[in-house]
């Protein structure tokens, strides 16, 4: 039973895994054994991602390529699975955030949200679940919010899409787990990243989180590194369709 959280001999591919929260992951995963996949859609800091693990001792890959679009997509997995190795582990981590107020918010945003955090969610699951479904083994964890549950000022189409992430998971763990296929989601509280910077620079803001958290405090992503080894492993094989908050209490309270 030692060895339920060991990743030795898998292989993760972690999409939005240049910085934040992604790169965080891709190094925990790494920590526990995983090979891992550094994407992004930009190239340079891709490699200098993957080669700055490799500098650590991990074994690690760099595949850039945009998770919006569907033919990119399809051609970076089949080289990865062809060329690096079966895709045991798949994180979708990469996302982006507009703020708006809602009667104003531009069309272009929108469709911009929607298509990185929600479709491309979709569309990574059936482009690597297909692989997946072959091995009858996978993990699939998709990284919600807050926002899978509760609104917010001015992110109404994030919280949409976040929402949507929710339900991708539940639905996805319905038709794959019948293969063996563990689908389950991390929903991060409030993180210091890159994303969150205005936030955290907002004296206000930061005022606000730390008396709403039961906590006090704003999250450090590497607080997120266990729950994505715990469902990354075998000890999360009968955890399926499940989001995991990690939110220092905050869905919790008033
Ligand atoms: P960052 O902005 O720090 O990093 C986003 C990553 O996604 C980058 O590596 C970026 O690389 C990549 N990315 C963006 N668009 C694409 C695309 N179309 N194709 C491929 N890669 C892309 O974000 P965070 O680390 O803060 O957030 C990561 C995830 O966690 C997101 O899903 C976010 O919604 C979620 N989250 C974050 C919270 C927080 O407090 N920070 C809280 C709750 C959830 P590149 O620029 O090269 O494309």
């Amino acid at each position: 039973m030692k060895d339920l959280f060991d990743l030795q001999g898998k292989r993760a591919l972690i999409t939005g895994s240049t910085r934040g929260i992604g790169l965080l992951l891709a190094n925990g995963l790494a920590e526990y054994g995983a090979e891992v996949i550094i994407n992004g859609t930009n190239r340079e800091k891709a490699l200098a991602v993957a080669e700055e693990l490799k500098q650590k001792g991990f074994k690690a890959h760099a595949v850039p390529f945009d998770v919006t679009n569907k033919e990119e997509i399809e051609k970076n997995i089949a080289l990865i699975e062809q060329e690096i190795g079966p895709i045991d582990i798949l994180v979708n981590n990469a996302g982006i955030q507009r703020r708006h107020p809602i009667l104003e918010f531009p069309e272009q945003d929108w469709d911009d949200i929607i298509n990185t955090n929600q479709k491309a969610v979709f569309l990574m699951i059936q482009a690597v679940g297909k692989y997946m479904v072959q091995r009858r083994a996978g993990k699939i964890i998709n990284i919600g919010s807050m926002q899978s549950e509760l609104g917010r000022d001015t992110i109404t189409p994030y919280a949409a899409s976040k929402g949507a992430v929710k339900m991708i998971t539940r639905g996805a763990c319905v038709e794959l787990a019948r293969y063996n296929i563990q689908v389950n989601g991390i929903a991060p509280g409030y993180f210091k990243t890159e994303l969150t910077q205005p936030l955290v620079d907002n004296q206000q803001f930061t005022q606000w989180l730390c008396q709403r958290t039961p906590a006090n405090r704003w999250g450090n992503p590497d607080e997120l590194i266990g729950s994505a080894v715990f469902l990354a492993s075998k000890a999360s094989d009968f955890v399926n369709g499940h989001l995991l908050f990690v939110d220092g209490g905050m869905l919790a309270a008033v």
